[in-house]
């Protein structure tokens, strides 16, 4: 597998297809790392050989492999409350499961961190929620520690300090943070490069993605997310407040864009900055 160089830039892209197919489909783009977002439904069992061979034979480095779980709705507040991560109490068990089932397919690539949103971290740690949380994610990091992984955190769906206080209550030194600024904006929980400065020591990965506040006065309301570059993240001050602080991860362009042809333009268009940016 090809060795992820300092802030090198990536893609965070999805298993469709074979192997072979979803890895040209990002060569394509003349980028040669990234972070493989696995959904539930995608059959893994079976097709590690497929998989180690192709990143072998593409020279292709993966950072992160990142789970979803079927029935995931982020249209709003309380969809993303209902329906995302470990919160939801009758999809729990599984999609513990299905994350473990993941990680160890991500070892067996030799992928050192395994990611998810794992929901809503309640604010107040006296909700029962929470404690359910910490002990949801302790078990998981068990996991990945023993296959000498980092489990990483999306930040976002809530503020930076509920996210450290979290971290610090789950007593586990694997756990980490996959950082995307947008979502700080996109979730209206607070200023990214405020977020940087309390959430620096944990991050493993960041997404570069972009996006606008949610409209005021609707307070279930999201953000809507942008091409890099044209949102409410500062992305020059982004990159050059990642750099002060030490890290050397890769930088992994996300867009959820659903047209095909306005995808790959904003892409290319990000590359392009964060070329620019990296230095
Ligand atoms: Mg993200």
């Amino acid at each position: 597998m090809h060795h992820i160089g300092d802030l090198e830039i990536g893609l965070m892209f999805w298993a469709q297809g074979s192997p072979e197919e979803t890895i040209q489909r990002v060569k394509a783009l003349d980028l040669r790392c990234g972070q493989l977002g696995i959904d539930e439904t995608y059959p893994i069992g079976g097709f590690t050989q497929d998989w180690l061979d192709v990143l072998r034979a593409e020279r292709f480095g993966l950072a992160t492999v990142v789970c979803s779980y079927t029935g995931e709705d982020y249209s709003d507040v309380p969809a993303v409350l209902n329906t995302v991560g470990f919160l939801p109490p009758s999809t729990r068990i599984e999609r513990v499961a299905r994350t473990k089932y993941v990680a160890d397919f991500a070892s067996q690539l030799s992928v050192e961190s395994v990611a998810c949103h794992i929901g809503f971290v309640p604010e107040d740690p006296a909700d029962s929620n929470y404690g359910q949380m910490v002990t949801v994610v302790r078990d998981i990091c068990d996991h990945c520690a023993f296959l000498n992984q980092t489990f990483a955190l999306e930040t976002g769906q809530e503020p930076a300090a509920v996210l450290k206080r979290f971290i610090h209550d789950v007593e586990r030194s694997n756990l980490r943070i996959n950082f995307d600024p947008a979502n700080l904006i996109l979730y209206g929980t607070g200023d990214p490069l405020e977020a940087l400065d309390v959430l620096g020591p944990y991050i493993v990965s960041v997404h570069c993605k972009d996006g606008e506040y949610p409209p005021r006065g609707l307070p279930n309301a999201l953000g809507k997310e942008t091409a890099l570059g044209e949102g409410s993240v500062n992305v020059p001050e982004f990159i050059r407040k990642l750099k002060q602080l030490g890290y050397r991860g890769i930088l992994s362009i996300e867009r959820e864009e659903p047209d095909p042809v306005v995808r790959e333009a904003d892409i290319r268009k990000a590359i392009k900055l964060l070329t620019d940016l990296r230095g």
